[in-house]
């Protein structure tokens, strides 16, 4: 079979759904410059796609969102966060990673993107750059990139995340949850809660609907556990959660349990690493 497969400049992500494509068939890896501009990249990945069986990207935000409008164009379905491919039968993660779903792929070529951190990352190959077609539609494309509020750490590629949901209880308490992520080299995250209250900017959301960790230690404080957060949160290897409700369902999650209160508990573990470092 012959895979196209889009790949961005040093991203993990896009090794990964490289590992994925190379269990399918002969891999030809493409990638596009300049300003992302969805319609118009879309209309370049079809254009080279003309005699591919399978089109396969990261399934990250881009990914899916490129895809989607591939599959538009060439009026194909589309099978996103894919697992596993066994003939035409795709695994595939939905709902937030809640539901393993095992579905029938049908359409000619097969399009579909990787789940994130469910395959090793390939070696890199060589990329083809695709050019954009002069009449090519960038209406809406991205001007600018604006870099996180997470003090330099990316939440995404963060090894200690720290969050903080609504147990912090205002913008200004959250000075506790920067200190310990300042000291921990973490990046700061928190739930919809805090960003719906206009306490953090959407960029530090963690969850369904905004970004999944994959970060070694993820330390959540006042938050309760739904499974719209931890859809973001359970790509971590370890979860320390710190809640004065000893109920509080992020418990059944969480690898190391703090059963107290945050505005007691946070500054403890700060000052007690500032007095093993001095
Ligand atoms: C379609 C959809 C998508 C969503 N996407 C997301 C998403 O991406 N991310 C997300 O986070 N949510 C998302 N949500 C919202 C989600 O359902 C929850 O409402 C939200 O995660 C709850 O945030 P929270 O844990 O901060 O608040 P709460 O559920 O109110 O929990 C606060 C916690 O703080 C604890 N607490 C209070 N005071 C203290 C204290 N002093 N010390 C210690 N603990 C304390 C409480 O015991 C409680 O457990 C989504 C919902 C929907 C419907």
């Amino acid at each position: 079979m012959s895979v196209l497969v889009f790949v961005e400049p040093e991203d993990e992500l896009s090794l990964q759904a490289l590992a994925l494509a190379r269990t399918l068939g002969e891999v030809r890896a493409v990638s596009i410059e300049g300003a992302y501009a969805p319609a118009a990249w879309a209309q370049a990945l079809v254009e080279a796609a003309t005699d591919a069986e399978a089109i396969v990207a990261a399934g990250s935000d881009r990914g899916n969102e490129l895809l989607a409008h591939v599959a538009a164009r060439l009026d194909q379905p589309f099978a996103a966060n894919v697992t596993a491919v066994a003939g035409d039968t795709v695994t595939r993660i939905r709902w937030g990673g809640s539901l393993i779903e095992e579905a029938r792929l049908h359409g000619s070529p097969r399009i579909l993107t990787v789940a994130p951190h469910t395959q090793p990352a390939a070696e890199p190959v060589a990329v083809q750059q695709l050019s954009l077609a002069a009449d090519a539609d960038t209406t809406v494309r991205v001007l600018e990139t604006v870099a996180e509020s997470s003090g330099g750490v990316s939440l995404r590629d963060a090894k200690v995340v720290v969050s903080g949901g609504r147990g912090v209880g205002s913008s200004e308490a959250f000075a506790i949850i920067e200190e310990l992520a300042g000291l921990l080299g973490a990046a700061v995250g928190c739930s919809r809660v805090v960003t719906s209250a206009g306490w953090r900017p959407h960029t530090d959301q963690v969850g369904q609907t905004g970004t999944k960790i994959s970060a070694d230690l993820y330390v959540a404080c006042g938050i309760s556990g739904a499974t719209q957060h931890i859809a973001g949160a359970k790509g971590a290897k370890k979860i320390l959660a710190i809640n004065s409700d000893p109920e509080a369902p992020i418990f059944s999650t969480a690898d190391y349990a703090v059963v107290g209160d945050l505005h007691e508990i946070v500054p403890a573990i700060s000052a007690e690493l500032r007095r093993v470092r001095s």
